[in-house]
């Protein structure tokens, strides 16, 4: 599954890249980490892109492409990539669609996550990270409360630090950006039949479930625990003579963790209420 989430700063595209990423295996390939991985390792364009960040110049198009190309030339991309934060422009857009044509590894969809423009603007504003973990927080829809608020790394509460690009003052701007450089790529894959757009406001959760299901992707684990457990009662019962005289053991095990009970209870009724539990299948089977 070769994907891009395309959204607005705050979209919660970054979250839910990590979520799928978690749930599929696919490798989530987000530019910024890119970028401070290879600057972290000294790479060829690691160098390059740290000379261009210390002279506050932005690292030009060329140069992330390049990233991207090294880093989907690693094993872990042949199941696919999620790709977060990139494109964010047509020309970006243009040269991602050159390289995975030439690699033969063509997108398969670009979600595109709608969030209301000042939902975006309070949870851009009210985020912070934890300066030791990293965790992300916001302050205004979901602060740090009880044991979440106790950083797992230092074991005191988080040091929340708020990005020097998420005050006020630089949403309007970054919204400006997207609006003007990066909207315009909702066209370009609609055009080529790639775009799902997915509500992305409320609950992470829900989010989650709607990109699970504009990706065609099965229930997630905990859905599917649940599902299934409910899906698992008809089988128990339709096979009725094998299945009958374990059932009641099966569910006073699962009601009571005590295991020892289990056995003497169940010998208890065998022994009091035996004849009875065995009469009936006897007489079904009579009747037919
Ligand atoms: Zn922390």
């Amino acid at each position: 599954m070769r994907i891009v989430l395309l959204g607005a700063p705050g979209s919660g595209k970054g979250t839910q890249a990590q979520r799928l990423a978690e749930r599929t295996g696919i490798p989530q390939i987000s530019t910024g980490d890119l970028l401070r991985a290879a600057v972290a390792r000294g790479t060829e364009l690691g160098i390059k892109a740290k000379a261009a960040m210390d002279e506050g110049r932005l690292v030009d198009d060329a140069l992330v492409l390049g990233m991207i190309r090294e880093r989907l030339a690693e094993p872990d991309t042949r199941a696919g990539f999620i790709l977060d934060g990139f494109p964010r422009n047509l020309v970006q857009a243009a040269a991602l669609d050159g390289l995975l044509a030439e690699l033969k590894q063509p997108l398969d969809a670009v979600v595109q996550f709608e969030v209301d423009r000042a939902e975006l603007v309070k949870r851009i504003s009210g985020r912070r990270t934890c300066a030791d973990c990293a965790c992300v927080f916001n302050v205004l829809t979901s602060p740090p409360t009880g044991a979440a608020a106790i950083c797992p790394r230092t074991g005191a509460p988080h040091r929340l630090i708020q990005r020097a690009d998420d005050n006020e003052a630089t949403v309007a701007e970054r919204l400006r950006v997207y609006e003007e450089k990066t909207r315009p790529l909702i066209a370009f894959y609609q055009s080529r039949g790639l775009l799902r757009a997915i509500d992305a406001e409320g609950q992470v959760d829900a989010v989650t479930e709607r990109l699970g299901v504009a990706l065609g992707l099965a229930p997630r684990p905990a859905a599917a625990a649940r599902k299934g457990a409910a899906a698992k009662r008809p089988p128990r019962r339709k096979p009725a003579r094998p299945a009958r005289r374990r059932r009641p053991a099966a569910r006073a095990e699962k009601r009571r963790p005590a295991p020892k009970k289990v056995p003497a209870r169940a010998a208890r009724k065998k022994r009091a209420g035996g004849p009875r539990t065995r009469k009936p299948p006897a007489r079904r089977r009579a009747r037919r």
